[in-house]
């Protein structure tokens, strides 16, 4: 039967006249700006940096002059110091990386390089797992650290090494699509890619989780070369990209609820993009500069972009043909999970993968109205949550009650708020019950 066609290639757009470069573009810590305001930089120069794990190296993403450094907020709405780059417009690599001598040759070369050293040239790059509040790439792979979260709310530390890594393909909350239009990206850069992460990770086992129902013929084609499995995930009951539902899927592993992670369970889940990035980056000896986007939603041209990180998310909406004539809400991330921004300044930074657009009038308007007992969002809540009852117990700041009746397993997939008649905020509800549990644990 023949396949429709993969989704077209991203359209690369030119880099803007000034990038923002956030000083934190995952979770975790802020990193510190190394230049100053008057100094010249050149692109992959690194311009932050921490001694903190948790926080990533920032690298110029243009060739310029620092114009400033000032506060602006995040894809998470938080404000954070940025630097504004004005682009000269040259694109000069910084001299360390202009013939780069840490480039890997071949695929060969992963399999004779130690992991930890893979680890460091990943950690050097500042790569983020491409998803909002994702964490550094090198946190995310690190096991020590792993289980920090678990371990705060549990006490209990969790060893299991990781044997399994799941690489996804799939895009998480259509209609924005980035991994969609990488699925013909299956050349030495996904080879090298996969193979560190399993490398670093010491995964044995690859499953590329790919969507049914399009062409994924050339990825399948590299899997069967590569020894990989291949999986289809059908596209048709969402929240069918949540990770820990994947690896109970996949793997037949139920990640331990309610603070688990994949890696209590042996797994790894690592989106296309980013096993793109680690290959990129293997390759070049260079850091990622820019950063697959999708622009879906309310748009004259929606489409998948290649755009340098620090480009303000405004001027890609612009290049995507412009927003609706009536403002509405621009959502970074997708329209179930994403989070609403409220300064189109904000950039395109390692941690996004697309917006959303709705015009004012499509904008679902939450209300203050009280629960009417029509059971909807029971019944679609895909982890078996009774979503109306622990609204009601985090609207009225019942938090440990909430708790008691599995608040912490909410997935915060945003069903329930969908199909609620009564326009009840419920992730919002649930969101922030979860964040004041959190923080009454971390107290104790
Ligand atoms: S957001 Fe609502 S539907 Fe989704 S997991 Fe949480 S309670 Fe269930
Ligand atoms: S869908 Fe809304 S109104 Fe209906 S039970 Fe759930 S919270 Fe209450």
């Amino acid at each position: 039967m023949p396949r429709p066609p993969a989704a077209a290639p991203p359209q690369p757009l030119p880099a803007p006249a000034k990038v923002y470069l956030p000083m934190r573009q995952h979770q975790g810590a802020v990193a510190q700006p190394k230049v100053e305001p008057g100094d010249k930089v050149t692109m992959g120069q690194v311009i932050g940096a921490s001694d903190d794990f948790e926080a990533a190296n920032v690298q110029a993403t243009v060739s310029g002059t620092v114009e400033a450094i000032i506060e602006m907020p995040d894809p998470s709405g938080g404000m954070v110091p940025t630097v504004v780059i004005a682009n000269d417009g040259a694109d000069a690599w910084s001299e360390e990386l202009a013939s780069p001598e840490n480039a890997l040759a071949s695929l060969e070369e992963v399999g004779l390089t130690r992991p930890s050293r893979l680890l460091k040239r990943v950690r050097e790059a500042g790569l983020v797992r491409s998803q909002v509040q994702g964490r550094p790439l090198h946190v995310d792979l690190s096991p020590p650290m792993a289980p920090q979260s678990y371990l705060y709310m549990t006490g209990i530390p969790v060893v299991r090494p990781i044997d399994t890594l799941i690489v996804k393909a799939v895009d998480p909350d259509p209609p924005v699509c980035p991994n969609a239009s990488l699925l013909g990206e299956a050349g030495d850069t996904l080879a090298v890619g996969v193979a560190a992460l399993a490398r670093i990770s010491g995964a044995k086992r690859v499953i590329l989780a790919l969507p049914s129902g399009v062409d994924a013929s050339a990825l399948s084609a590299l899997a069967k070369q590569r020894e990989w499995e291949t999986a289809s995930v059908s596209q048709t009951k969402y929240p069918f990209a949540n990770d820990h539902l994947m690896v109970l899927s996949l793997t037949g592993r139920e990640v331990p609820t309610p603070y688990g992670e994949p890696r209590d369970v042996g797994v790894t889940v690592q989106p296309l993009s980013t096993a793109l990035d680690v290959g990129s980056v293997l390759l070049s000896g260079r850091p990622v500069m820019e950063r697959v986007f999708s622009v879906a939603g309310e748009v004259k041209n929606p489409g998948v972009f290649k755009v340098r990180l620090g480009t303000p998310i405004g001027e890609v909406l612009q290049a995507a043909g412009g927003g609706p004539s009536q403002a509405g809400k621009v959502v970074v991330g997708g329209p179930m999970m994403g989070l609403a921004i409220y300064d189109l300044g904000t950039p395109v930074t390692r941690e996004t993968q697309g917006v959303f657009v709705q015009s004012g009038p499509k904008v679902r308007h939450y209300a203050d109205h009280p629960c009417i007992h029509c059971g909807r969002c029971v019944a679609v809540c895909p982890v078996n949550l009774i979503p109306s009852e622990l609204g009601k117990l985090c609207e009225f700041r019942m938090y440990e009650e909430a708790a008691e009746q599995n608040l912490m397993n909410c997935i915060e997939c945003g069903c329930c708020a969908y199909v609620c008649p009564a326009q009840r905020p419920m992730v919002h509800f649930l969101r922030h019950g979860k964040t004041e549990v959190m923080a009454g644990r971390m107290e104790q």
